[in-house]
């Protein structure tokens, strides 16, 4: 019995599919790495933008004749263009051959449809292998076991949010935090199979634990309790909201060591009436304060932003705000995206999409050419210092890492050092990347 997983968007799902994996193994089968050679095929979909979705219906659409030749075999549709909300008549109307849909984060409708499957030739092993899910004894995916250095780790589900551009909320649903005391056994889970590094996920990661209890947890004590996990290196958070990143989680930042100098929080634009459009819930001037405040609580920070142009009825002088805040605050990185409309969403429905297409790509690349000069300048500052690096893998022959503030690095050593904190002389450095020896 085997299975393939294909994954398209967001670090979201990138966990997800690791969760679903790590069940299907538990259930005795095998990782395959072409889907049409699998027993059970699934496709974790993104819609954040019509590319990733037109991406993911395609190659769904291309697995019907395999289903059509070997009906025995299972697809299942999972994320984004499943949603939270009962999608199944649509869904099934229009892709007959799915056997399995799955909202985002929700892997039990396979795993029951499998057990309720195996229970038709339940044996001794299948028997154990159910009682295994049962107990939460997670255990990463064969292919990832024992190489896996840095993880995600969702803490917070769905956004409750209602950004105009958003499809999130209408596709993961309303937040909702998870348990601390599911979270650390997650963490002490993957710790004990090698993970060195945690990045603990969140369309609003600040928001963790203000739908818990009153007062039981925040993030800030959050990581304080994953900074007593023995064994694990580094911890970071993404993604932060202008409007809801705290004092107190700053100067956690800045007090515990494990907890690396990075944050990201995206602006999506310099202009106050797109960002009143945009129902962002924060002025520019307001991001230019918070930015300040964190470069002063936190030394060395880097900081990193996302950012949509083209937004409907952006104009010319509109733009150039953005250009002018980017340029002024000097950002680590800039995640660039052309504005798409997306169902369901307040823009969709009620702004026109006015922004020509070229116009749009011209924005995009202005503002890339101009993030490009600042990273470069940023990163040339590191030339001839000393940075710690966490190795994650080989790539091309040469080890890949990622500084504390989430910079890439490359370097040469005949010594495995896959998982180790490195010091790094910095020899070379580019916009996206930088190269060295270890000291
Ligand atoms: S905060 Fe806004 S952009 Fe982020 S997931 Fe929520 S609705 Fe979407």
């Amino acid at each position: 019995m085997n299975y393939h997983i294909t994954t398209y968007g967001c670090q979201m799902n990138v966990a997800d599919s690791r969760r679903l994996a790590s069940d299907l193994e538990t259930l005795g089968y095998q990782p395959v790495s072409r889907a049409e050679d699998a027993d059970v095929i699934v496709l974790n979909t993104c819609v954040v933008r019509q590319q990733p979705e037109d991406r993911a219906v395609n190659r769904l659409l291309s697995l019907r004749p395999v289903k059509e030749r070997e009906p025995e075999k299972v697809i299942a549709l999972m994320g984004c263009l499943v949603g939270v909300r009962d999608p199944t008549p649509a869904l099934s109307r229009r892709f007959p051959f799915v056997d399995v849909l799955m909202a985002p984060s929700d892997p039990r409708p396979l795993v029951n449809y499998l057990i309720e499957r195996q229970a038709r030739e339940l044996d001794e092993e299948s028997r154990a292998r159910q009682e295994a899910l049962q107990d939460g004894r997670w255990r990463l995916p064969l292919r990832e076991r024992g190489k896996l250095v840095s993880a995600h780790l969702p803490v917070v589900l769905g956004c409750s949010h209602a950004c105009a551009f958003c499809v999130i909320p209408y596709r993961r649903g309303p937040e909702r935090s998870r348990p601390p005391a599911e979270i650390l056994a997650e963490a002490r889970a993957l710790v004990a199979q090698g993970v060195k590094e945690i990045t603990l996920l969140g369309q609003i990661v600040d928001r963790y634990g203000l739908d818990l209890p009153a007062g039981k947890v925040t993030l800030a004590s959050l990581l304080r309790q994953l900074h007593e996990i023995d064994g694990l290196a580094r911890i970071r958070f993404l993604t932060s909201h202008p409007g809801w990143i705290t004092g107190e989680l700053l100067e956690t930042v800045a007090e515990l060591p494990k907890v690396c100098e990075h944050i990201e929080v995206p602006v999506q634009s310099g202009d106050d009436g797109v960002l009143r459009a945009m129902k962002r819930g924060y002025t520019a001037a307001e991001y230019r304060r918070l930015v300040a405040k964190i470069r002063d609580v936190i030394p060395r920070v880097a900081i990193h932003t996302d950012l949509i142009v083209g937004f409907p009825c952006e104009t010319e002088e509109q733009f150039q705000r953005t250009y002018d805040l980017l340029a002024d605050l000097r950002l680590d990185k800039v995640h660039i995206a052309r504005y798409s409309p997306r169902p369901e969403t307040l823009a969709a429905r009620k702004m026109a999409d006015d922004v020509p297409a070229e116009e749009k790509e011209r924005r995009r690349r202005t503002l890339d050419e101009l993030q490009a000069g600042i990273a470069a300048e940023i990163n040339g500052r590191y030339l001839g210092t000393e940075v710690e690096v966490l190795v994650e893998e080989k790539d091309k022959g040469r080890w890949r890492g990622r500084t504390r503030g989430n910079k890439l690095v490359f370097l040469e050593h005949d010594r495995d050092l896959r998982g180790r904190l490195v010091n790094v002389r910095i020899q070379w450095a580019g916009p996206w990347s930088m190269q060295g020896t270890a000291a």
